[in-house]
């Protein structure tokens, strides 16, 4: 486990920075979400979740949909977030990029955010440590942490699994377990700090198997379940559905048998930077995605 976690940490920052070059006014959204997930897959990596590439007040859950025309424009506030396994052992981390301006305040103070929360992030340690240090590093930078999104573990073949772990001071008594694998991921912002779903989804994952009737449904769902193996795709990855797509998603997203990611808004519409990184907790902690 512990191998492959880093192997895939190596891939996953390596293909991260790449895609930081590939931000920059007149870039195409499809065009970078292509790339990124092709250097994973030819650097010997499983894609863990669709590249989520969000912009400005879209928070998290974006990727380049079917014929994107979306094209970069000089000051968007980018994140890029990266996934990237190893026989299901997971690495997650993300950047955020202002396309064709230097970084501002939103992005410096993120970094500032996460890498003052790594030092707390060891085996034994209180997880409410990580919230309190994020909101205090927000705080004295007068931004506001997204609250409902949280760093995570990460389980086999599972992107988000056991603990959560909130971004603002909380007191709640988990502490962090020795070998575990966990995504800390600040999110902030200059609004009222809070995501909501738009009428929009891209990800989707398999959230329990049951019969279907409609053949293409039944199609997609074998497809699922053969090359995912419980982890989560996108709308682009299934372009050769045509016009049936949205039809067979929203069936099977009715029925239980898949979950939808819908797009994440910033619920004041100001815009939103996030920066991640995965921990191995070993005695002595490896960021596997540095
Ligand atoms: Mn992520
Ligand atoms: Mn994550």
């Amino acid at each position: 486990m512990i191998d492959e976690a880093i192997t895939a940490g190596k891939v996953a920052s390596k293909v991260r920075d790449l895609s930081l070059k590939l931000v920059k006014p007149g870039a195409k959204v499809f065009d970078i979400a292509e790339k990124i997930e092709a250097k994973i897959i030819s650097s010997g990596c499983g894609i863990a979740f669709p590249v989520n590439i969000s912009i400005n007040e879209l928070a998290a859950h974006d990727t380049a949909m079917i014929n994107d025309k979306r094209v970069l424009k000089k000051g968007d506030v980018v994140k890029v977030d990266v996934g990237t396994h190893i026989d299901g052992f997971i690495a997650d981390t993300a950047r955020t990029v202002i396309a064709g301006e230097p970084n501002n305040s939103l992005v410096i103070c993120v970094e500032k955010c996460l890498s003052n929360a790594l030092k707390f992030v060891r085996p034994g340690e209180k997880i409410s440590k990580v919230g309190e240090v994020i909101q205090g590093v927000a705080d004295s930078c007068d931004l506001s942490v997204v609250k409902n999104l949280v760093g995570h573990g990460l389980g086999r073949y599972n992107v988000h699994t056991g603990v959560s772990i909130p971004n603002y001071k909380n007191n709640e008594s988990g502490v962090f377990k020795k070998d575990e694998l966990v995504a800390i991921e600040p999110y902030l912002t200059d609004g009222t700090g809070s995501a909501v779903g738009i009428n929009r989804a891209e990800i989707y994952s398999l959230n329990r198997l049951k019969p279907v009737r409609v053949r293409k449904a039944r199609e997609l769902l074998d497809w699922v379940v053969k090359e995912r193996n419980g982890l989560p795709f996108c709308k682009r990855w299934l372009n050769g559905y045509g016009k049936q797509l949205d039809f067979i998603l929203n069936l099977l997203t009715r029925q239980g048998i898949l979950t939808e990611y819908k797009v994440l808004r910033e619920v004041s519409e100001k815009r939103v930077s996030q920066r991640e990184d995965t921990v191995l907790l070993v005695d002595k902690p490896i960021i596997t995605t540095k």
